[in-house]
């Protein structure tokens, strides 16, 4: 398909997720109108790129659908500057619509994205669909158990998971600043719900439960163990 065939379909799509309510910020609906989700889907998937659904991206994961993308990353209330850590790089496709908040292009502010993956194939694959995008200089890519955290760059403003955890990391609310928010799915692994952490000022937590939701494992140290 020509690019211009999917830019009508990313607006089409994207318009669709404002009028129901998903998008209702200028924020994000400026990012995914300007985030070619094609680029982060497989070559034999991306005919489906502007479907409202998850996506295989190979390794048994998946590129979550746009309405999750959309409500995680409203949840994260992000402002122009802030660094943010995602647990689960996948595609790379979500650290791009962060990018495009917290680090717009000609942003001073220098607001920065690290994501990190478990499969070096899957980090790899991000790296040169992130590098095709335009968003390398704005978004790092690590290699590693996110369930650890990347305690090199912390504290940050913001973390999102995009794995199912059974229970909140220890070591993300630590590395989260305080004034901090974290979105993270957590429940059983095959159904969970979005909780909405807030660390106020003085550090205390307060959890929010929001919609439930279906996400892979995130497996390690603070994760699951087997799966
Ligand atoms: N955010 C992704 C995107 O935009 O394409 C979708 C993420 S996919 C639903 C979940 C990802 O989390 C998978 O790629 C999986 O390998 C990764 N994952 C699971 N456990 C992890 C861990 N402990 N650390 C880092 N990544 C992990």
């Amino acid at each position: 398909m020509e690019r211009g065939g999917y830019e009508a379909l990313r607006t089409r799509l994207v318009e669709r997720l404002v009028k129901e309510g998903i998008i209702n910020s200028e924020k994000v609906r400026r990012a995914m109108l300007r985030v070619p989700r094609e680029v982060f889907v497989p070559p034999s998937h991306r005919r489906y790129a502007y479907e409202d659904t998850p996506l295989p991206i190979g390794f048994g994961q998946t590129i979550s659908a746009p309405h999750m993308v959309a409500l995680m990353t409203e949840a994260l209330r992000l402002e122009e500057g802030q660094k943010v850590l995602e647990i689960g790089t996948g595609s790379g496709y979500q650290a791009a619509v962060i990018a495009e908040i917290v680090a717009p292009e000609g942003s001073e502010k220098r607001g920065h994205v690290y994501t990190i993956e478990r499969i070096p194939e899957l980090a790899e694959r991000a790296r040169r669909s992130l590098e095709e995008a335009g968003y390398s200089d704005r978004v790092t890519v690590i290699v590693g158990d996110g369930s650890l955290g990347y305690p090199d760059a912390a504290p940050y403003d913001r973390i999102i998971v995009t794995a199912a955890a059974p229970e909140i990391p220890a070591p993300l609310l630590d590395q989260l600043a305080p004034g901090g928010i974290m979105v993270i799915p957590v429940g059983g692994r095959f159904f969970q719900r979005l909780l909405i952490v807030h660390k106020s000022r003085d550090g205390s937590i307060h959890t929010k439960e929001g919609t439930p939701c279906v996400f892979v494992p995130l497996v390690g140290k603070y994760g699951w163990r087997h799966f």
